[in-house]
C-alpha cells in the first residue's frame, strides 16, 4: 500500500505540473487554458485519492467523488475544443449545472456514499447513496460522449489534427482500459489491491493529450520523450532524497539530483536542437523539391512552346519568300525598276536568313528536349557532300577562295543517316570554313576509316584559326563565338556549330576541331559510324 500510495502521489504532482506546463506554454490559447483546468482538476482528484489512503477520512472520500464529476466534465470541454465541435450554450449550462449539483451533493451524507465504516486508498467500506446511480450514469455518459467525439473527429479530420486526436484517443483508451481492468475485471477474480491504480492512470490521458497540444509535429516526439524521461526520473530522485534514512545520505542524494538536473537540461537542449536542425533540413528539402518541380514544368512548357511555334513561324515566312519570288519573276507582273529589284533581292535574302536562323534555334531546342526526330535512310554520303560543295561554290568565288573536294577512289559504304539534317550540319561546316577565311581556300575530304568502320568527313581552311583556349569549347555551348570571329564578321550567332554537333551526335557520330592556332587555319572533323 505504501508503494501504491507513492505512485498515486507522484501521479498527482505530475498531473499538476503537466497542467501548469501546458497552460504556461501559451495561456492565450483557449485550448491550453481548458487543458490547464482539466489537468488541475485531475491533480486535485488524484491527490484526494492519495489522501484517502493517508488520513482515511470521510472528507477525502467525499472530495474524491466530488472532483470525480468535474474530471470528465472538464475533459469534455477541452476535447470539444480540440475537435472543433460546438455544442449549444444551453447544453453547456445543463451539463455544468448537473455537474455542480453532483459535486455539491457529494459532500452531503447519504447521497453518493452512505454508512461509511472505513476509508482506504482506492475505496471504502459502506453503501452507495440514493443519488449514486444518476451520478454514475452522468459520469459514464460524459465519458462515452468523449470517446464518440474523438472517434468521429478522428475519421473526419486529416493531417496534424488527425495526429493530435489520435494521441488523445490512445491516451483515453489506455486510461479507460486500465480503469476497467483494475476496477472491474481484476476484482472479478478477487484481486482488489490494484484498485488504487485507477486514478493515477489518468496520467496516460494527460500525457498523451499534453503531447497533442504542445507539440504539433511528430518529429518532436523524441524531444518530448526526453523531457518526460528526465522529468520523471528527476522527480523519483527528489522523492528518494527525502526518503533517505540519514541526513548525510539525504544531502548526497540531493546533490546527485542537482547534478542530474543539470545533465538533464543539457540532454533536453541537445535533443531539441538536433530535432530543430532536422526539421529545418526537412523543410529545405521540401522547398528544393518544389523548386525543381517548378523548373522542370517551366522547361517543359518552354520546349512545348518552341516546338509548336516552329509551325507558326515557318508558314508565314514560306509565303513571304514565295511572294517575293513571284514579284521578282520578271514575266509575271512586268519588269521592275532596277533599284526596286535590288532592294527586293536584299529583302528576299534577309527573309531566307531569318528562316534559317529560326529553324536552327528551333532544331536545337528540339534536340535538347530529346524531341529531334530523325528520318534515317541508307545514304551515299559523297552525293550529299558533292551537292553541298556545289551550292557553296558561288560563296567561295565571291571571296576569291578556292574550294576543293577530295573524294576517295572507291565509293564509300552506305550509312543510315537523316539526309536533310546531316546535309545541314556538313554544309554549315563548309560555310564556316569559307566565312572564316579571307585568303587561300577550303578543302573538303571524305575517307573510309576501315579499322574503325567509319566515314571521316573533314573541312580544312586557311583561315583565322582557333586559339588553344577556345578549341576544347568549340561547338559545345550555343551562342559562343570566338574573339577573332567576332572581329571578322559581326553576323552570326554561334548557333550553327552547336546544332551541327547535336545533329552529328544524334546519329552516333563525333564532331571536333583542330587548329595550330590563331591565323593558322582550322580543320573540322565529323566521324560517322557505318552500322
Ligand atoms: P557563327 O558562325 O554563326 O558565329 P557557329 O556556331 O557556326 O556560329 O560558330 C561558332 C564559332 O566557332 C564562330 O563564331 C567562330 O568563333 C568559331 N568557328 C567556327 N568555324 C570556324 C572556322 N572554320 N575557323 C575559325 N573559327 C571557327
Amino acid at each position: 500500500m505504501e508503494f501504491l500510495g507513492t505512485i498515486v502521489f507522484i501521479a498527482s504532482v505530475l498531473n499538476f505540473f503537466l497542467a501548469l506546463f501546458v497552460y504556461l506554454k501559451d495561456p492565450l490559447k483557449k485550448i491550453n487554458r481548458l487543458f490547464g483546468i482539466f489537468g488541475f482538476i485531475t491533480a486535485i482528484w488524484v491527490f484526494a485519492n492519495f489522501m484517502m489512503g493517508i488520513q482515511q477520512s470521510l472528507f477525502w472520500l467525499k472530495t474524491t467523488s466530488a472532483f470525480g464529476v468535474f474530471v470528465p466534465l472538464s475533459a469534455l470541454f477541452w476535447i470539444l475544443e480540440l475537435c472543433d465541435k460546438k455544442i449549444k450554450k444551453c447544453e453547456i449550462f445543463l451539463l455544468s449545472g448537473l455537474g455542480l449539483f453532483f459535486f455539491i451533493i457529494s459532500y452531503f451524507n447519504n447521497f453518493i456514499v452512505a454508512n461509511v465504516k472505513r476509508v482506504y486508498l482506492g475505496g471504502f467500506k459502506g453503501e452507495t447513496g440514493s443519488f449514486f446511480v444518476p451520478y454514475f450514469i452522468y459520469i459514464f455518459g460524459i465519458l462515452a460522449f468523449i470517446i464518440y467525439t474523438l472517434f468521429s473527429s478522428y475519421y473526419r479530420t486529416k493531417d496534424i489534427k488527425k495526429i493530435q486526436i489520435g494521441y488523445v484517443l490512445i491516451g483515453a483508451i489506455l486510461y479507460i482500459g486500465i480503469v476497467m481492468l483494475v476496477d472491474f475485471i481484476l476484482p472479478l477474480f478477487d484481486i482488489r489491491k490494484f484498485i488504487p491504480l485507477d486514478t493515477p492512470s489518468s496520467l496516460f490521458l494527460l500525457l498523451f493529450t499534453a503531447l497533442a497540444i504542445t507539440k504539433y509535429h511528430l518529429f518532436e516526439i523524441k524531444v518530448i520523450l526526453t523531457e518526460l524521461l528526465v522529468g520523471g526520473m528527476g522527480l523519483i530522485w527528489l522523492v528518494f532524497s527525502f526518503l533517505m534514512p540519514t541526513v548525510n545520505l539525504r544531502i548526497l542524494t540531493f546533490l546527485t539530483f542537482f547534478l542530474f538536473c543539470i545533465f538533464g537540461y543539457y540532454l533536453i537542449k541537445a535533443t531539441y536542437e538536433e530535432e530543430k536542425r532536422r526539421e529545418e533540413a526537412e523543410r529545405m528539402a521540401v522547398q528544393e523539391r518544389a523548386l525543381r518541380l517548378r523548373t522542370e514544368r517551366l522547361a517543359g512548357a518552354r520546349d512545348q512552346f518552341i516546338l509548336s511555334s516552329q509551325h507558326y513561324f515557318r508558314t508565314p515566312l514560306t509565303s513571304i519568300i514565295g511572294y517575293l519570288e513571284m514579284v521578282l519573276e520578271e514575266n509575271l507582273y512586268g519588269k521592275l525598276p532596277q533599284k526596286a529589284k535590288e532592294k527586293l533581292n536584299n529583302v528576299s535574302q534577309s527573309v531566307q536568313e531569318l528562316r534559317k536562323r529560326i529553324e536552327e534555334s528551333l532544331s536545337i531546342v528540339a534536340f535538347q528536349a530529346g524531341k529531334g526526330i530523325l528520318n534515317l535512310e541508307e545514304t551515299q554520303i559523297e552525293d550529299l557532300v558533292k551537292k553541298a560543295v556545289e551550292d557553296l561554290r558561288i560563296l567561295a568565288q565571291k571571296k576569291n577562295l578556292f574550294l576543293k573536294l577530295k573524294l576517295p577512289k572507291d565509293s564509300l559504304p552506305k550509312i543510315k543517316l537523316d539526309k536533310e539534317k546531316i546535309t545541314e550540319a556538313l554544309t554549315n561546316l563548309i560555310e564556316n570554313g569559307i566565312k572564316h577565311t579571307n585568303e587561300g581556300g577550303v578543302t573538303i575530304g571524305l575517307e573510309h576509316k576501315k579499322e574503325k568502320n567509319s566515314v571521316l568527313f573533314w573541312v580544312k581552311d586557311t583561315g583565322i584559326g582557333i586559339s588553344k583556349e577556345e578549341l576544347p569549347e568549340i561547338g559545345k555551348v550555343p551562342f559562343q563565338r570566338g574573339k577573332e570571329a567576332k572581329e571578322l564578321t559581326l553576323l552570326g550567332k554561334g548557333i550553327g556549330l552547336y546544332l551541327s554537333r547535336l545533329i552529328v551526335e544524334a546519329q552516333g557520330g563525333k564532331l571536333w576541331a583542330e587548329s595550330e592556332g590563331i591565323g593558322k587555319g582550322s580543320v573540322f572533323y565529323v566521324e560517322l559510324p557505318v552500322k
